[in-house]
């Protein structure tokens, strides 16, 4: 179905305050994250007050009642200026509240959307395994119902936003039985933080994404109520792939706020560093590199709202999603690489914008499915098996 996107003036007005709220708050910090690798409290209960942690939610379970394509610009917005302040919008919207939002009941919406949307807790989805990352149908967590009790055993690695004081949710895929044929029965459980036998690791160290908090998760005979299965029993891996559809549409907008970041950075540098007596912007080389990173990012934000708008008409969107994804974070990378070039040796210092922006492109093409998989889910939307 045809289905474009409209940036009418409310949707303008709203990038202009996301923008600005990054440019005043988030701006200032951004070295300072990066060097610590510090969760930025301060700026995370910011974005609860604006309504920024729970754009696409409706009003009624304490969202800000927007759409996905409402999400997008404003994820686009963060990453522009900071990719660990992004993330953590990504990952608590598309990932840690979605599955309550589409799947929850009635009863799990006002106890936990709620909070989760109004940006007073932080929510995550621990779906990566040691032997479950591009296989997640391998997940080896397995959850047995023992006496009305959910009784959880095993690990999850890589998982964003589960250990900071704000941390209050993560729904976990989990094996909960095998079905008639024989394949894994996979459920979506919730485990609130504090539960005992819920275990947190220290946080990684990464190559980009310094502040972001992700973390190994581990679960020794974990207790939580029979109430905490999302939807229905064996429904798991459906569901966490609908909320993969929206979650590939945000790393997709943040793809093109980390390279909307690294081109003006880029333009600006251009035309201020002289060499041969002239600035390199004049040079024919650098006004190309800087023509293919601006058409790059204009294609990369145009397929990425399509997409946006598709879910938000309600209709298929899971090809678009994956091709907005595998092109814009392939995009991020190659405009990244080329900024770091037009910066010279400049540009491979840490106190420059465009070497931070190069490392966090990397993890886009891998987090939500690799450039690999989104190749798969294409081929399959496009017929082949
Ligand atoms: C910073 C960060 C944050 C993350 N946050 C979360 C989170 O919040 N929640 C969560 O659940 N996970 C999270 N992840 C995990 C992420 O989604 C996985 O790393 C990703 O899905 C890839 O899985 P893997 O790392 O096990 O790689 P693997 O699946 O082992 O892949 C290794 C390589 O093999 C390729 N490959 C695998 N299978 C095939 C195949 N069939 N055909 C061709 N190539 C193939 C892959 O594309 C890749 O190039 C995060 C990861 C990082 C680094």
């Amino acid at each position: 179905m045809e289905l474009l996107y409209e940036l009418d003036d409310e949707k303008n007005l709203f990038r202009k305050t996301v923008r600005d709220f990054a440019e005043q708050e988030i701006r200032p910090q951004v070295e300072q994250m990066w060097d610590t690798g510090e969760f930025p409290y301060d700026i995370v209960r910011k974005m609860g007050d604006l309504g920024i942690l729970g754009i696409p939610f409706p009003e009624e379970y304490g969202g800000a009642g927007g759409d996905y394509l409402a999400y997008a610009i404003a994820v686009e917005e963060l990453a522009r200026v900071d990719g660990s302040c992004a993330i953590t919008v990504e990952a608590h919207i598309s990932l840690g509240a979605s599955p309550f939002h589409y799947f929850g009941s009635e009863e799990q919406k006002r106890e936990w959307l709620v909070p989760l949307a109004q940006g007073k807790i932080l929510g995550s989805f621990g779906l990566t395994e040691p032997e479950a990352g591009s296989d997640a149908g391998n997940t080896q967590t397995k959850a047995d119902l023992v006496n009305g009790e959910w009784v959880i055993n095993g690990t999850k690695c890589f998982i964003t936003n589960p250990g900071t004081e704000m941390s209050g949710v993560v729904t976990l895929t989990v094996v909960t039985g095998v079905r008639p044929n024989g394949k894994k029965e996979i459920s979506n459980i919730y485990v609130p933080k504090g539960t005992p036998g819920y275990n947190i690791a220290p946080k990684y160290k990464k190559m980009g994404w310094h502040a972001s908090d992700t973390r190994e998760l581990s679960f020794d005979d974990c207790r939580v109520p029979e109430s905490n299965l999302i939807g229905k029993r064996g429904e798991g891996f459906r569901q966490f792939l609908d909320c993969l559809d929206g979650g590939r549409i945000a790393i997709a907008a943040l793809a093109v706020g980390t390279a909307q970041g690294a081109f003006e950075e880029s333009v600006n540098y251009a035309k201020e560093r002289k060499q041969f007596g002239t600035p390199i912007a004049s040079f024919q080389a650098i006004q190309f590199k800087l023509a293919d990173m601006a058409t790059d990012i204009e294609i990369a934000r145009n397929i990425t709202y399509r997409a946006a708008a598709m879910r938000d008409g309600g209709v298929p969107h899971t090809k678009e999603a994956a091709m907005a994804k595998l092109f814009s974070s392939e995009m991020c990378m190659r405009t990244t690489t080329q900024a770091v070039q037009v910066h010279g040796g400049y540009g491979y210092m840490d106190e420059y914008a465009v070497s931070r922006f190069f490392r966090d492109a990397k993890i886009l093409e891998i987090g939500e499915g690799t450039s690999e998989v989104q190749r798969m889910v294409i081929a399959r939307e496009i017929g082949l098996r």
